[in-house]
C-alpha cells in the first residue's frame, strides 16, 4: 500500500519550505504519493514537479490547491486535486483569491498599526514575497519582532474573530469553489472537518450543504488527531456517502506535524484513489 500525503504547503503560500525543499523531505520520508495544495494558488507546482522529476524515484505529485470559502461565518478550506493548472477560468478565479487577501492583509496592517505594531504589514509581505499572502505571514513577523512569544498565541490573542488584527474575509461560497474545481477537471475534498471548532450537529449542515453542492470527499485523517475523532470522521464520510482523504497539512517542520507522518491507512475505507475520477486522471498521468 503506498504512503498518500494529499495535503501539503510550500513557500508558494504559508508553508516554509521551498517546493524543491518540500519533495525532498517528502521524497526522503518515502512518501509514494504527494499533493502540493498551496492556499489559494499553484505556483509552487512547476518548481515541484523539476525537483520531482530529478529524483531517482520520483513519486507521483499530484496538482493541488486549498481554496479559502466562506459559509455561515466559518472560513472552510476545500481542496482541490488533481486541477488542470492550465485552465484560464480556473486562473483567474484564483488570482481573484489572491487578491482578497492583499486586501485583507492591508487591512489587518492597519489594525494592528493601530496596535502599535509598526510596519505591520510591509514585515508580513516582505516574509511573503511573491507568496499568496496568509495571516500565518503575520504571525511570524510578529514572532520575530518580539511582540508574541509562538504563533499559537499571535493567533489566539490577534487573528481570530473578535481580536484586534481580524479582519473577516468574504471569500468564495463553497458551490462556486466546488464549481470552480470541477470545471478544471478536480475532485473537492473538505479539508480538515474538526479544524473548524464547530459542534456535530454543525459539521452534519456543512457536510450536507457540500454534497448538495458536490463535493467528492472529506479529509479523515491529518495530523495531532484524536481516535475519537478519527472514528467520527469516518462514520460521517460513509454516512454522507463521501470518499475518503488525507494528508500532513504540513507547514514546518516538526516534531508533530510531518510529510507522511502517521498517514499510514488500510485500504478498506472508501479512499479517494478508489473513485473513477481519480483512476482515469491517475492513468493520464502515468504516461506523462
Ligand atoms: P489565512 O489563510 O490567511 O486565513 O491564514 C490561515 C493559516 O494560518 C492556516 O492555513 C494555518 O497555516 C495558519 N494558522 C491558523 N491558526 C494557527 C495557529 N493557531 N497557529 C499557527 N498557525 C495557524
Ligand atoms: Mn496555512
Ligand atoms: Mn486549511
Ligand atoms: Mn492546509
Amino acid at each position: 500500500m503506498p504512503l498518500y500525503d494529499l495535503h501539503s504547503h510550500s513557500s508558494a503560500s504559508d508553508g516554509e519550505l521551498s517546493p524543491s525543499e518540500l519533495i525532498q523531505r517528502a521524497s526522503s520520508r518515502q512518501v509514494n504519493v504527494l499533493a502540493l495544495t498551496d492556499h489559494d494558488t499553484t505556483a509552487g507546482l512547476v518548481e515541484a514537479h523539476r525537483e520531482n522529476q530529478r529524483l531517482a524515484n520520483p513519486m507521483t505529485l499530484i496538482d493541488g490547491v486549498e481554496i479559502s470559502s466562506s459559509w455561515h461565518n466559518f472560513d472552510i478550506h476545500i481542496v482541490g486535486l488533481m486541477v488542470d493548472v492550465e485552465n484560464k477560468k480556473f486562473q483567474h478565479f484564483l488570482a481573484e483569491q489572491r487578491q482578497k487577501r492583499t486586501d485583507r492583509a492591508l487591512e489587518i496592517g492597519r489594525r494592528l498599526e493601530k496596535a502599535k505594531m509598526l510596519g505591520a504589514y510591509d514585515g508580513a509581505k516582505k516574509l511573503a514575497g511573491d507568496a499568496a499572502i496568509s495571516r500565518a505571514h503575520f504571525a511570524r513577523w510578529m514572532v520575530e519582532q518580539g511582540y508574541v512569544k509562538n504563533m499559537n498565541a499571535v493567533f489566539s490573542k490577534y487573528l481570530v474573530r473578535g481580536k484586534t488584527g481580524y479582519v473577516p474575509n468574504q471569500w468564495a461560497d463553497i458551490t462556486d469553489v466546488i464549481q470552480q474545481i470541477h470545471d478544471a477537471g478536480g475532485v473537492a475534498v473538505l479539508a480538515h472537518p474538526s479544524r473548524y471548532k464547530m459542534t456535530t450537529k454543525w459539521l452534519r449542515r456543512l457536510l450536507k450543504d457540500f454534497c448538495s453542492a458536490g463535493g467528492d470527499a472529506m479529509e479523515v485523517r491529518f495530523a495531532q488527531q484524536t481516535t475519537a475523532d478519527k472514528q467520527l470522521l469516518l462514520t460521517l464520510a460513509k454516512e454522507f456517502n463521501l470518499y475518503t482523504s488525507l494528508g500532513s497539512d504540513f507547514h514546518a517542520p516538526s516534531p508533530w506535524v510531518d510529510l507522511g507522518k502517521n498517514l499510514y491507512v488500510s485500504e478498506q475505507h472508501p479512499w479517494i484513489w478508489k473513485s473513477s475520477r481519480w483512476q482515469e486522471k491517475i492513468t493520464e498521468l502515468e504516461y506523462v
